[in-house]
């Protein structure tokens, strides 16, 4: 595919510590206490997890929330690592967490979804990181908060550019307004997407900010799995019900150990001829698709030449709704989701909208306004 990057070419490849090949971050949201911090680390360990998370500076929605230790608290992390042997991981939001966190010998640093929203701020961490050779360190970048892939990739540039290798994105859903099934939507085609572009780059899931509630955990996990991710990263506390932040979506060290046992692996690789046959007919599926898509956009345009012609106006609202209801009706009918259909049918309806829009316009000498 051409718009696959080829800039990120040369990224390390993950090795993962959890089960099989995953890579595992689990930890509390926030750091709260030295004792909060080696009893959460202690237990994980002991569950088989390598890489342990705590947020030291916290980006909080609301000022009065709890915002962390601050660079106390990277001492603790020190402490995790010397009792533990693990690697430690701790967001970073500028230049100054950058390097206290690099002094203190934080293994990952991570990219928050508020901070990579802002390019100025990731490129300040980037320069950062430059400006100190952090070779070594790996950087995790979250997905920005509102759903812009172009951003996240960005992202990531800025931060391979700065010299850094061990990149890893991190997919932690998009937020909304309103209540919702997830507090961040999953809208998993950005990440699937972001793998097409840029196949190596190792792609983690944060089910814990996705679905905001502990049930929630496994089956996004499962989820991601299944599209294929290389890794989870899960907030885990000691005491979830005394946790400073984030306490709905917090597990305890063996509710994860429970959770990572549940979990199926997928293969990755194609396996065997069956696959391979099934694949052909999905391909002959979307000729098909295709062509019979290309047939109704033709007659969508007769019908704004005739629209044309009359002087009548592009969208009959009437007939669109008459379209969506009967399709709607057939796709459960067919054992599909109506609402499946009924985006079908709205991606369908707004092409052929704008295509007889660009008929309607266009003049005698064939050249359209709204075109140039
Ligand atoms: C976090 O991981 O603690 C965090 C604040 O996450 P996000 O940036 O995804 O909201
Ligand atoms: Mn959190």
């Amino acid at each position: 595919m051409g718009d696959q990057l080829k800039l990120l070419e040369d990224i390390e490849p993950l090795h993962g510590d959890g089960k099989e090949h995953l890579m595992v971050i689990a930890g509390p949201c926030s750091a709260e206490s030295l004792e909060q911090i080696l009893c959460t680390a202690h237990a994980l360990k002991n569950a088989g997890i390598g890489i342990f998370r705590a947020g030291i500076w916290k980006p909080r929605t609301n000022p009065d929330s709890y915002s962390g230790p601050g660079k106390d608290g990277l001492e603790w992390l020190v402490k995790v690592k010397t009792e533990t042997g693990m690697c430690v991981a701790t967001e970073v939001a500028t230049p100054e967490h950058v390097n206290e966190a690099l002094d203190a010998g934080v293994d990952f640093l991570w990219i928050g979804a508020r901070t990579t929203a802002n390019p100025f701020a990731v490129q300040e961490i980037a320069d950062t990181l430059a400006e100190r050779h952090a070779n070594n360190v790996g950087v995790l970048v979250k997905n920005p908060v509102n759903p812009d892939l172009a951003l996240w990739i960005g992202a990531l540039q800025r931060i391979y550019n700065a010299g850094i290798r061990r990149i890893a994105a991190v997919h932690r859903g998009f937020s909304t307004f309103g209540q919702h099934l997830y507090r961040n939507e999953p809208q998993w085609q950005i990440p699937i997407e972001l793998k097409r572009r840029i196949s190596n780059l190792p792609i983690l899931c944060d089910p814990s900010h996705m679905g905001g509630k502990t049930e929630l955990i496994a089956p996004l996990s499962q989820q991601a799995l299944d599209m294929g991710f290389d890794g989870l990263m899960i907030e885990c506390h000691c005491n979830p019900d005394k946790a400073l932040s984030d306490r709905q979506q917090q597990i305890t060290p063996e509710a994860l150990r429970q959770v990572l046992h549940s979990l199926v692996m997928r293969n990755k690789l194609p396996l065997n001829d069956r696959l391979n046959e099934l694949r052909q007919q999905i391909d002959l599926c979307d000729d098909n698709l295709l062509e019979i898509l290309s047939r109704r956009m033709e007659l969508c345009r007769q019908i704004g030449e005739f629209k044309k012609e009359n002087n009548v106006t592009v969208v009959q609202t009437d007939r669109y709704n008459q379209i969506l209801e009967h399709r709607m009706k057939q796709a459960s009918e067919l054992g599909m989701s109506s609402q499946f259909v009924q985006t079908i049918m709205q991606a369908v309806h707004q092409e052929a909208v704008k295509q007889q829009v660009v008929i309607l316009n266009t003049n005698h000498e064939g050249s359209n306004p709204i075109q140039n």
